[in-house]
């Protein structure tokens, strides 16, 4: 008799192995069997958190006279992790809001018409929060010059105050602007000063506690002031700016990350202060990853339901600066975490949102434009795609939300398009196929009319005018 012994027999194997075996089970007995298997096997799953947001088919097999499980197939159901509001000014960040858009400035803060003109164009650009530097307390007072002016003008655009090192120059931002960024490596000085720098001269206990109650001394005064002025906050964890304490401690590891965090997420639950938003950055994307994976999980074992701000650090610029941060920040999305992200590129800032947006699509985590799905053709390609693919791009960039499928040939298109909405598929020379979903609704029709025929079906269908 088949048995299952317990979940550490759970193993994945070949798709060679398992469709072997899948003819082999295929009696209704054993497949009536499996699934009380399937039931038992999701509730360990979910139990242990091993999965969370995907659908999942489970498929038994024998191995050496033992039932495996093997995860045949994944899909993801897209769920963004649920978190509570935060609100920075007008602007709400969490599960419940889209994912925001945000850049940072790189003007000189204490220079009010260059700072006022560059947070415009970020702003025109699409940017939803913008953020300036306050180094020091002049450039604090700064930002609220920028902000007053920045209204004036009729853009109400919420300002973000990014604070390393001064804890002066928190309290004063915190006054003007809608959100004050801390870093937790730096809000207060490391009392060890430079002797602890050796990783064999350990913090004690004592110094350990004394440096934290330091920095909940100070932290604490400065959410008193956002709690009066209504100024959320982001505590902002730099891979490369981990406190003194934390690295002897921790080392520059994921952990350190977290504990660092945590620590102030606890000091703001005692102090019933949830106006926070909460980063992990490193210019490593994979560590950056697991950091933001690991503190997600602490999260959930601690019952903290902050929002998260993605982005990686110092990504660089062109094509490296954009795949870097497309695959940190586009990775955690694809997972549903994220609620704001922040693309940081060598270059005008205004030029990250459009790369921001692009990543969002592309995780289908905030859609802002039309979809396209086409092949790279081959020889089987008997158009040019190319030129096809701009025509229909011209005639439906402004559809929003539709995606549209545009494949060389019959023979893999119509299943490598499955998910738009309307496909062009090359049938044969001078011949096209149009499809609405995976149907086809026309078969064959000459090439030369296909593009307009398409905008017909889109224009009936979708009830809209070209
Ligand atoms: S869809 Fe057809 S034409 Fe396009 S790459 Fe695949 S096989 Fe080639």
């Amino acid at each position: 008799m088949l048995t299952v012994d317990k979940i550490t027999d759970f193993f994945c194997i070949t798709d060679d192995f398992c469709k072997e075996f899948a003819k082999k089970i295929k009696t209704p007995k054993i497949a009536r069997r499996c699934k009380n298997y399937e039931l038992f096997f999701f509730n360990i799953l979910f139990k242990k958190k091993i999965i969370h947001n995907f659908f999942i088919s489970l498929h038994f097999i024998l191995y050496h006279g033992r039932i495996v499980v093997r995860l045949y197939h994944l899909q993801l159901i897209f769920m963004r992790r649920k978190t509570n509001a935060v609100w920075a000014g007008n602007v709400g960040i969490g599960s419940d809001f889209p994912i925001r858009v945000q850049t940072m400035a790189n003007t000189d803060t204490n220079d009010i018409e260059a700072s006022v003109n560059q947070a415009i164009r970020m702003i025109e650009a699409g940017a939803e929060l913008i953020r300036f530097t306050a180094q020091g307390v002049n450039e604090a007072e700064s930002l609220g010059l920028i902000h007053s002016e920045l209204r004036k003008r009729g853009y109400i655009t919420p300002i973000v105050a990014d604070i390393h090192f001064n804890p002066a120059a928190a309290e004063i931002a915190a006054q003007y602007v809608e959100k004050v960024r801390i870093n937790p490596g730096n809000f207060v000085k490391s009392i060890a000063g430079t002797k602890k720098k050796s990783s064999s001269q350990n913090y004690t206990d004592t110094e350990f506690e004394q440096e934290r109650l330091l920095l909940r001394k100070k932290f604490v005064h400065f959410l008193e002031i956002c709690k009066k002025h209504k100024t959320a906050v982001r505590v902002g964890v730099n891979h490369g700016s981990l406190s003194e304490r934390m690295m002897n401690r921790y080392g520059d590891t994921p952990l350190g990350m977290v504990e660092s965090c945590f620590e102030l997420l606890r000091i703001c639950r005692e102090e019933d202060f949830d106006q926070i938003v909460i980063s992990l950055k490193a210019s490593n994307t994979v560590l950056m990853i697991n950091a933001v994976r690991l503190l997600v999980q602490k999260m959930d074992e601690e019952n903290f339901h902050f929002p998260l701000h993605l982005g990686v650090t110092e990504a660089g610029d062109g094509e490296d600066g954009r795949i870097k941060s497309a695959v940190g920040i586009g990775s955690l999305l694809a997972d549903g975490i994220g609620d704001t992200i922040r693309v940081s590129l060598s270059e005008n800032p205004e030029n990250e949102i459009p790369v921001a947006f692009n990543i969002l699509q592309a995780t289908r985590t905030r859609i802002t434009k039309t979809e396209y799905i086409s092949c790279p053709s081959c020889g089987r390609t008997l158009f040019d795609l190319q030129r096809v693919i701009a025509k229909i791009k011209a005639k439906t960039a402004h559809l929003a939300g539709l995606k549209i499928g545009i494949m060389g040939c019959i023979v893999n298109g119509p299943g490598e398009m499955a998910d738009a909405d309307y496909g062009y598929v090359g049938a044969g020379r001078g011949k096209v196929s149009l499809y609405k979903g995976k149907t086809c609704i026309e078969r064959n029709i000459p090439e030369k009319n296909a593009v307009e025929k398409l905008m017909e079906i889109i224009e009936k269908y979708e009830k809209i005018k070209n």
